[in-house]
């Protein structure tokens, strides 16, 4: 630790070192002493038009005040830095700090949430202690520091962003308290779910519906319908906060959302897809929870697959291709879907969430008339609607399936719930009345047993992030897209990473599995389980070589996700 200096140092540093080169600006890096808090400038850009200098500030309880009760618990606590995050962001979008000078000058920045409330490093509470972490472009004009602009931002902006924001008088007392309450009710009720038997639970008055398909804020309420449980699902579920809320809870097993084009079905899986993460309070969908453990699954053609056991579902391709351990670097429809659902159980999934509009067709099912046409021993895929049940019978994991445009899963379902003008109802009897007038003439193709999931244990030295003379070379390009290395790895078909900065997080994870967690005799899911412990234990802190605050926390699926789609990837099976 550096010796913490007293603010008047800072300020005679940068009076001095005014009118000359960019490069003068390293002699503040350390950290100060200033009115209740501590600035520590990690890290000093090369020049203004590099990325912003990395400052933290250190704000003790003692300044900071938040009561107790706000962070007596983690998940008080990530609801807690998610609330001060968003207050940061918003006074800095208030003071409307904007570049002065060259490059990035003046710019103050915070890495923003959307409506997820996620573990982040952008700020993180420590007991009642807060550590804030920013990016600040160090004032230029051209290349020649300006130094009283920069003691401006540094000894007078970053002061009064504690003063509105990160102290607990800042803010209205009700608006802290129910951030954080929100975020401790979702937490008990995802936790609640295994108990009562449940999968997801959508509650009454929720609002599902986005305002666009790249606008995750919800909906006007004005034009929404808003969500209300069918009775024969509904149940009471008492939180700690909130108290007793009602809803539709989804029982584990086959469920099926039907009903006509446009009336809400892809919506509701959306909703259940994002309800592994909390949501803010007024995003509407904050009383929507699903199993933590659940996969949204879809057809992915072109991905690349290492030796999957993809047998479950398609056996003797063309040219005698093994499917035991099946490799390729440009996958179908359907073998992108079956390695999709393998590789989510091999890690552990419990719940697969699927939607028609994205499924391979000729995965999900095949009727009677192809049984006549394509011979059985013609046709490699066994399609899901035969093994939807052993699914559920013999490894214990649950299927939700938007589907409009076949009955035949009428037979496998436990519950149909149709959606109609946006109102789910339960029409399960119905289906069954129907399944039983109409018997499927087709015959079922799923053999005796779902087949056998094989773990891979994944090669260390084919996970390369070196780049040239770089050693790391690592960059979340896009919330879909990681530059790892030389490679870049496509993640637009992995529907639950919801912040560019799990996307980052994913990058350094992948680092970390390489380097600390794999061997080349430990499987994929044994790495990634001591990972997440590490992660626990240790926060996201642990993945960077220094702190940064720009990440958030992947689940292990999308970790998993990551490393599958590596197209340089090789492992042991
Ligand atoms: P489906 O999958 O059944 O074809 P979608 O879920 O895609 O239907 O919904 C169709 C449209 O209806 C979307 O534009 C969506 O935003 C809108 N929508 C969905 N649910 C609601 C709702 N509860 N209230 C108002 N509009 C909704
Ligand atoms: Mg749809």
């Amino acid at each position: 630790m550096t010796r913490l200096r007293p603010a008047s140092e800072l300020r005679s540093i940068l009076h001095r070192i005014d009118g000359l080169g960019y490069k003068a600006y390293k002699e503040i890096e350390g950290r100060y002493e200033l009115e209740g808090f501590v600035l520590s400038i990690d890290h000093v850009q090369g020049d203004p038009f590099a990325e912003p200098s990395r400052v933290r500030l250190f704000v003790p309880e003692r300044t900071a005040q938040f009561p107790e009760r706000l962070w007596a618990n983690r998940s008080c606590r990530i609801g807690l830095a998610d609330f001060l995050t968003r207050a940061v962001a918003e006074t800095l979008r208030r003071a409307a700090t904007r570049v002065r000078g060259s490059g990035t000058s003046g710019l103050i920045l915070i890495d923003a949430p959307g409506q997820e409330v996620l573990e982040r490093t952008s700020v993180i509470v420590h007991n009642g202690d807060l550590e804030v972490r920013l990016k600040v472009g160090l004032p230029a004009a051209g290349r020649t520091v300006l130094g009283k602009a920069a003691a401006e931002i540094l000894l007078g902006q970053l002061p009064e962003l504690i003063e509105r924001a990160l102290r607990y008088r800042a803010h209205a007392p009700s608006e802290v308290e129910r951030h954080v309450a929100a975020n401790e009710d979702q937490d008990f009720l995802r936790e609640k779910l295994k108990e009562l038997g449940l999968v997801a639970f959508v509650a009454n008055g929720s609002l599902l519906p986005r305002r666009s398909g790249v606008d995750d804020r919800p909906m006007p309420r004005e034009r929404a319908v808003l969500f209300q449980s069918p009775p024969s699902m509904e149940v009471e579920i008492e939180l700690p906060h909130a108290g007793p809320v009602r809803g539709m809870g989804i029982p584990s097993g086959v469920t099926l959302i039907v009903g006509g084009g446009y009336h809400g079905k892809s919506t509701l899986l959306r909703a259940i897809e994002r309800g592994v993460y909390n949501h803010i309070p007024g995003d509407g969908r904050e009383l929507v929870v699903t199993d933590p453990t659940a996969v949204k699954i879809r057809a992915e053609d072109g991905r690349r697959i290492e030796k999957v056991n993809i047998s479950p579902f398609i056996g003797r391709l063309p040219f005698g291709k093994d499917t035991r351990s099946f490799s390729t670097d440009d996958a179908s429809g359907s073998t992108s879907q079956a390695a999709n659902i393998i590789e989510a159980l091999e890690v552990g999934a419990r719940v697969l969430l699927m939607d028609e509009d994205t499924c391979a067709t000729n995965f999900m099912i095949r009727d009677h008339r192809m049984q006549e046409l394509v011979a059985k021993e013609k046709e490699p895929i066994t399609p899901f609607l035969d093994k939807v049940r052993q699914l559920y019978g013999e490894l214990g994991v649950s299927t939700i399936l938007a589907i409009g445009g076949s009955g035949e899963y009428f037979d496998v379902a436990d519950r149909v719930i149709m959606m109609d003008e946006y109102r789910p109802r339960d029409v399960t009897a119905q289906a069954k009345a129907i399944a039983a007038k109409y018997k499927a003439e087709r015959k079922a193709e799923g053999g005796e047993r779902f087949g056998e999931i094989t773990p891979r244990r994944p090669l260390p030295e084919s996970i390369n992030p070196s780049k040239g003379k770089r050693d790391v070379k690592l960059k979340a390009a896009d919330r879909d897209e990681i530059l790892f290395g030389a490679e870049e790895i496509d993640l637009s078909a992995v529907e639950q990473i919801v912040s560019r900065s799990q996307t980052r997080a994913i990058g350094h994870a992948l680092v970390a599995l390489k380097t600390r967690y794999l061997n080349g005799r430990r499987t994929l899911l044994e790495a990634l389980e001591a990972l997440e412990r590490d992660l626990d234990r240790e926060g996201l802190d642990l993945l960077t070589p220094y702190p940064v605050g720009d990440l958030a926390r992947p689940r292990r699926y999308e970790i998993a996700a990551a490393v599958n789609r590596l197209r340089t990837l090789e492992v042991l099976a």
